[in-house]
C-alpha cells in the first residue's frame, strides 16, 4: 500500500467520523431542543382555548358612548303590525352592519367592567339585549350570532321560565343558551312582569323587601348581576333595593346611550324597530 491510497483512506475515514459526529449531535440533541419546544407550544395553545371566552384586552378609554340595543321578538314571516317584532332577515343585515363598521357586540359583563372598574373595551362597542327570555333567542338569535361570531343578552322573566309559557325559554333552554358562549342571561325579575295596584309595573308599588326577594331569588336561578326593569317602570325606592341586592347595572326602557355619568341602576337602551335595516347606535 502506498503513502497516497493510505492518505485517502485516513481522510474518508476522517470524514465518516466527523459525518457521524454530526450525525448523533442531531439525533442526540436536537430532539431535545424540539421536545422543550414542542409541549411549550401545546401548552400555550391549550391555555389560549381555555381562556378563549375572556375577551382581549384594550386600553381604558373613559367618556365612551356605548349604545345598548334593546330587542324583543324576531321572527321569520316578515314585518307583522308588531314593531317589536323584528324580521330575522333585518337583525342579520344589523350583525353585518356591525362587522362592516367595526363595532364589537361585548358582552354586559364587560360594560360592567368598563362602568364599574375602568377596564377597556373596543372603542366601537355596542351591547345586544333581548328583552323576555323569548324562545326565538334558540331558533333565530343563537345560530346568527354563531355566524358572525358575536354576543348578546337575553333578560329572562323567572317564572315564566318555570311555567314553560309557550313562546318563552324554559329552564333547560336558558341554561343551554348560558352554555353556548354566546348568550348573557339576566334577570327582568322573578314574579314581577305584571301590572301592580296603580297599573304601573308591580315593582313600583312593592315593598323593598318583596323586590329584593324578587332579586335574589334571579341570582339563585340564573347568576346574574344584572336586570331590566319590567316594562321600563321604576322608582328611586326599587332602584335602592336592586342594589342592595348586590345587582351592578339596571336598565329602563328610556332612549339614550349609555355613559360613565349616568346612573348605573336607570340606563337608557335604543329601541329597535321591525322595520330597521340599520340599527340605531347613534
Ligand atoms: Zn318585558
Amino acid at each position: 500500500m502506498n503513502k497516497r491510497v493510505l492518505a485517502v483512506i485516513m481522510g474518508v475515514a476522517a470524514v465518516a467520523l466527523i459525518a457521524l459526529n454530526v450525525f448523533l449531535m442531531f439525533t442526540l440533541f436536537s430532539p431535545k431542543a424540539s421536545d422543550a419546544v414542542v409541549p411549550a407550544t401545546t401548552a400555550n395553545n391549550v391555555e389560549t382555548k381555555a381562556n378563549e371566552p375572556e375577551a382581549p384586552k384594550y386600553p381604558y378609554i373613559a367618556g365612551l358612548d356605548i349604545p345598548v340595543l334593546m330587542y324583543h321578538e324576531v321572527n321569520d314571516q316578515g314585518i307583522t303590525d308588531d314593531a317589536n317584532n323584528i324580521p330575522v332577515e333585518n337583525f342579520e343585515k344589523h350583525l353585518q352592519y356591525f362587522r362592516d363598521n367595526g363595532y364589537t357586540t361585548i358582552t354586559m359583563k364587560q360594560l360592567d367592567e368598563y362602568l364599574n372598574n375602568k377596564v377597556g373595551i373596543p372603542e366601537k362597542s355596542v351591547v345586544l339585549t333581548f328583552d323576555d327570555g323569548l324562545y326565538s333567542m334558540k331558533t333565530l338569535v343563537l345560530p346568527l350570532l354563531k355566524k358572525y361570531d358575536m354576543r348578546a343578552l337575553t333578560f329572562v322573566i323567572g317564572e315564566y321560565a318555570d311555567e314553560r309559557k309557550p313562546g318563552h325559554l324554559n329552564p333547560e333552554e336558558v341554561q343551554e343558551l348560558k352554555e353556548s358562549g354566546y348568550v348573557e342571561v339576566a334577570s327582568h325579575s322573578y314574579g314581577l312582569h305584571k301590572a301592580g295596584s296603580d297599573g304601573q309595573g308591580l315593582i313600583t308599588t312593592l315593598d323593598r323587601d318583596g323586590i329584593i326577594e324578587d332579586m335574589k331569588h334571579m341570582q339563585d336561578m340564573l347568576g346574574t348581576e344584572y336586570f331590566c326593569y319590567p316594562f321600563g317602570h321604576y322608582n328611586d325606592e326599587a332602584e335602592s333595593a336592586i342594589k342592595e341586592a348586590g345587582y351592578h347595572l339596571a336598565f329602563t326602557v328610556e332612549h339614550g346611550i349609555v355613559n360613565e355619568s349616568m346612573d348605573y341602576f336607570a340606563l337608557p337602551r335604543m329601541r329597535v324597530s321591525s322595520s330597521m335595516e340599520i340599527p340605531p347606535v347613534d
